[in-house]
């Protein structure tokens, strides 16, 4: 188990030349560790009347439990159980449901749930200028230690302002309880970090990016803890092709369906929680979440807009991340395992050559309302004679190098579905519900959402991203 995650994320001197300071108090991963709210309530709050906020599932799972310990003590209380069907979205109707219940003077707020809560009590938290504790029922999102809120206002996902929480409590005991579909999903999040690693250093290479390898490591370490963790409890994930082989397509790879014994232990349970915590300390360390995100974040935005809009259907957010894991490690291997006289024909005369007038007409059909400033992003991205030399130059220069990163870096499909499999993190488009379509637009288009400098832009700069596109989904289908 990880210690002294606060001190971890503090560090004055980094080798990248930037200090980093995280405001945040107690890191609570244990079991039982629900047992020390009366404590932390204390610490982090400056008066006793306090709001508690969870939805019927989380309320069950430990909101009753934190009630009864906090009505022993000097606080004042007040629950806010958030009704409805299921899933709850973070919109209007539910920030208003909260505002409805807190009671006037409230200091402190508690968040009881995994990602929709926390991402309303944050705002809230911030809006208010309150601390909040968080308190984790399911290892299913990386956003437990974030400042950051992702709101769905007006029916469009929206980032907004948040407040890092003052503590986060990670009872193993009520995390491991959480369906397993969940557990799935925290480890499909924590493993698209192989990515986000990747296109941060191709970022930093290309275009000189400030990067911090320290951060990277604290996240790639907390990730092979989970790797391990898996791998030691399940028998299916410390082997490779033959799991793939035997398993994929499998029932259980839907995820959510899986009945078979669980291949999560407390410890694999544990080292996820902390994973995902890990990485929320890693964007709040360097203000920018590239070592947390990347093109396959991208992608998982994408298919999470479409579900909005009834267009695909909806799936947890660690779900989507490790489809997009998926796509974005075939599409890596894919693309550098040419040399790059071959890139350079490719090049020459694209098997399918990128016309502005069909990629704006496919940002339109695809991007709907939002598309005038999706278009304005993609053209404020071409490149100029100037920059398409450079670029030309530099892969030419460098691509061995970035041959051998690939190749070190990140899993090759096969090992990646052996992993998916053991975990049983879904990652086949067919099986999750998507077309074949929505997930070449998804490879197309998702780069216009956060405009952050990857694998996808690399591609688009040369002419080759619809080209690779294709093959990609080829390959996946
Ligand atoms: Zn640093
Ligand atoms: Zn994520």
């Amino acid at each position: 188990m990880l210690t002294n995650l606060t001190e971890k994320a503090n560090r004055t001197n980094c080798a990248c030349g930037r200090a980093h300071a995280v405001d945040m108090g107690d890191i609570i991963i244990r079991p039982n560790a629900l047992d020390d709210i009366g404590r932390i309530v204390q610490q982090v709050s400056p008066g006793r009347r306090v709001a508690m906020v969870c939805d019927t599932n989380t309320y069950r799972a430990a909101g009753e439990r934190l009630e009864l310990m906090l009505k022993g003590t000097q606080v004042d209380l007040t629950t806010c159980v958030i009704r409805g069907e299921e899933p709850i979205v973070p919109d209007e109707k539910t920030l208003g449901t909260v505002l409805l219940a807190i009671e006037p003077g409230t200091q402190c707020l508690i968040a009881v749930g995994s990602g929709t809560i926390n991402d309303i009590v944050r705002h809230v938290a911030y809006k208010m200028s309150i601390p909040f504790i968080a308190v984790g029922t399911a290892p299913s999102m990386d956003g437990y230690a974030s400042s950051i809120s992702s709101l769905v206002v007006d029916g469009v996902k929206t980032t907004v302002q948040g407040k890092l929480p003052a503590a986060i409590v990670g009872d193993t005991e009520v995390l491991s309880k959480a369906p397993e579909h969940m557990k799935a999903a925290g480890f499909g999040d924590l493993i698209g970090k192989v990515i986000a690693r990747m296109d941060w250093r191709l970022a930093h290479m290309v275009n000189g990016e400030y990067i911090c390898e320290y951060t990277i490591g604290l996240v790639q370490d907390a990730l092979r803890r989970c790797i391990d963790a898996l791998q030691s409890s399940s028998p299916d994930a410390s082997s490779s092709g033959g799991a793939q082989a035997s398993r994929s397509g499998s029932q259980c790879e839907s995820g959510s369906q899986c009945t078979s014994d669980s291949p999560y232990s407390d410890e694999t349970v544990s080292a996820i929680m902390e994973g995902l915590v890990v990485s929320g300390l890693a964007i709040a360390m360097v203000g920018i979440s590239r070592a947390a995100s990347g093109a396959e974040h991208h992608i998982s935005h994408f298919l999470e807009m479409k579900a909005l809009t009834g267009e695909a259907p909806a799936h947890l957010h660690g779900e989507k991340v490790s489809l997009g894991t998926y796509i974005m490690s075939t599409m890596y291997h894919k693309v550098f395992s040419h040399d790059f006289a071959e890139i350079e024909r490719l090049m020459a005369a694209p098997p399918r050559p990128q016309s502005p007038e069909r990629r704006v007409a496919r940002l339109t059909e695809v991007y709907g309302r939002t598309a005038p400033a999706m278009i304005q992003r993609w053209r404020s991205n071409l490149p100029g004679e100037a920059r398409a030399k450079y670029i030309k130059e530099y892969l030419s220069a460098n691509w061995e190098r970035l041959q051998q990163m690939v190749l070190h870096d990140i899993p090759k499909p096969a090992e990646l579905t052996s992993l998916l499999d053991a975990a049983k993190s879904p990652y086949r488009f067919q099986n999750m519900g998507y077309s074949r379509d929505l997930v070449e637009d998804a490879i197309v288009c998702s780069k216009e959402i956060s405009q952050k400098y990857s694998l996808l832009y690399i591609l688009d700069e040369i002419g080759l991203l619809e080209h690779f596109a294709h093959e990609t989904v080829e390959d996946l289908a």
